[in-house]
């Protein structure tokens, strides 16, 4: 059951030009499971309510993090100005987009822009509990300046060596290593040798997450069952 909260703001960080992190205190005796959604409310004002996948994983444990592309809208204003001590009230966990919901040893991640979130917060649960999970990040960005937690993932990257994260741009970057175009089967072909035995994990804006499902089962013949998709309504 999902329980509702107060709870104060202790860090923000900016991740990239558009993109921001809240690190709020975290409420011990509430258990989630890393890929979860809260519901976030600011300046206790319903109409600034948002779902947001958790950016932390469940084994850091001295805060909760949510992460959102800010636009012009009323609530990315309103969380822009968020500063440490600041309450606001969440609920949460909420969603199957998880391990545990979804087992396999061997998984890949697509994910295009702020689709990261969850799997971010999946890849710290699995490297920090050290779990064997054989994962590949297939992670597509504009550029490299749109890349959100480029140094958290190549940090995880060294330590786990069962993780790759191979990055796709729309354009190619000097001494940056990367496939170039959006996503497709020829990509994953390359980067993912091995699909056939992975349990793929797709989150992203609904058009993104369809257009990935589509090609995985109908260009390389996945069954749905090898399949999981998490959509970001709301882009
Ligand atoms: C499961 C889930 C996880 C998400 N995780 C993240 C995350 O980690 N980071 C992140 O940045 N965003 C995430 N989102 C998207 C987020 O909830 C917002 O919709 C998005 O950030 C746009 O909000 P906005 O304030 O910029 O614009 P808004 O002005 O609030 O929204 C833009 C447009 O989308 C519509 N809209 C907003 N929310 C929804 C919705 N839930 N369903 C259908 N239409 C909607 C609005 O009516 C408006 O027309 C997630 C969404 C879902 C459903």
């Amino acid at each position: 059951m999902p329980a509702e909260v107060a709870t104060k703001v202790i860090e923000i960080i900016q991740r990239n030009y558009n993109v921001k992190s809240v690190r709020v205190e975290r409420v011990q005796d509430i258990n989630f499971k890393a890929g979860q959604l809260l519901q976030v409310t600011l300046q206790n004002n319903p109409q600034l309510k948002h779902y947001l996948s958790i950016s932390s994983s469940p084994s850091e444990k001295c805060h909760l993090e949510f992460t959102k592309k800010l636009s012009q809208s009323d609530f990315s204003k309103a969380m822009d100005a968020l500063k440490p001590g600041d309450e606001l009230q969440i609920q949460y966990p909420f969603g199957k987009f998880t391990l545990e919901d979804n087992p396999a040893g061997k998984i890949a991640f697509l994910s295009g822009g702020i689709g990261i979130t969850p799997l971010r917060s999946i890849t710290k649960d699995v490297v920090d509990r050290n779990l064997g999970v054989d994962i590949v990040l297939v992670y597509s960005n504009r550029s490299v300046k749109d890349i959100v937690f480029k140094d958290d993932l190549s940090a995880m990257q060294k330590m786990y060596p069962k993780l790759r994260v191979a990055h796709v741009l729309c354009e190619t970057e000097p001494g940056f290593k990367c496939s170039v175009g959006y996503i497709n089967a020829s990509i994953i072909r390359n980067e993912v040798s091995d699909y056939k035995e992975r349990k793929f994990f797709l989150c992203g804006p609904p058009g993104m997450v369809e257009a990935m499902r589509k090609m995985l089962s109908d260009e390389l013949l996945l069954p749905k069952e090898q399949i999981v998709t998490e959509n970001f309504q709301g882009y």
